[in-house]
């Protein structure tokens, strides 16, 4: 059965109305009407079969049926750090993440990074990727939609990692395997929270490196190959998913 997203407060007292975004692919689209039953989710856990019961004019409403709270989130929460990347980029790296199970998304402004992206243009940016997170979550039907955080700086992600685990991918790590820091760091990891950072395509500059480390984050090395950035952070992701028995 197709899914669709209703936000919490068009879902009241048994009734659902559709934004008008969903409810021209409901009519225009999958040609569905009165009568006919889809699933909602409102991006908090819960999931509702609804029956379409009103259509007119750029409205279209339906009935709750069953309302269940459906939990497909991880144990473990796994935040991505990506570098911002060139182009269309974070479109995928964002649609992956979600699919995997990471639970929020910070774009992380680099000194490498190619984009600059601030102000307004930062703010859409970030509403749009906000939007692929959502199509994510319909299509692999995750009922809880990761956040997109606004675009950071490393200096105002360090306050925000402070205390917390945090991994940074770092090519010129020699010594430590993302493997081995997660064998022997399991129990401090289980159901807890976890920074993911990937540099952007030209990597992590020396001083943001050290600028990491001094925060407590430990850098890890994914072997000798480079991968490039929209694929380290899917690797590792599901790898540290994996590893903390999270990926089935
Ligand atoms: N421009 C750099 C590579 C950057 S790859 C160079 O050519 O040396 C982009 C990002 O992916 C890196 O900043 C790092 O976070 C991650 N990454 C890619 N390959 C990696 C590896 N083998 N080990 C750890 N991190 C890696």
């Amino acid at each position: 059965m197709h899914r669709f997203f209703v936000s919490g407060e068009n879902i009241r007292a048994g009734r659902v109305v559709f934004d008008s975004g969903e409810a021209r692919h409901i009519e225009r689209v999958l040609r569905l009407g009165a009568g006919d039953s889809v699933m909602v989710f409102d991006g908090s856990g819960y999931e509702y079969l609804v029956r379409l019961n009103e259509q007119g004019r750029d409205r279209l409403a339906g009935e709750v049926i069953e309302k269940a709270y459906i939990d497909r989130e991880t144990a473990s929460s796994v935040y991505l750090v990506q570098g911002l990347g060139k182009g269309d980029k974070m479109d995928t790296i964002i649609q992956k993440a979600v699919e995997i199970g990471v639970k929020a998304v910070y774009p992380l402004a680099c000194e490498r990074s190619v984009v600059r992206l601030e102000g307004d243009k930062a703010v859409k940016r970030v509403e749009r990727w906000q939007e692929i997170a959502v199509e994510a979550c319909k299509q692999c039907r995750r009922n809880v939609v990761p956040e997109i955080k606004p675009v950071i700086e490393l200096t105002a992600l360090c306050q925000e990692m402070h205390g917390k685990c945090a991994l940074m991918l770092y090519e010129k790590e020699q010594e430590l395997g993302i493997s081995n820091y997660l064998k022997s760091n399991e129990r401090e990891l289980a159901g807890k929270e976890l920074f993911l950072l990937v540099g952007p395509e030209g990597g992590f500059s020396p001083t943001e490196v050290e600028m990491a480390r001094q925060h407590g984050c430990t850098t890890v090395t994914l072997g000798s190959r480079i991968l490039r950035t929209e694929t380290a952070g899917i690797v590792a992701a599901s790898i540290i998913l994996y590893e903390l028995g999270d990926l089935g």
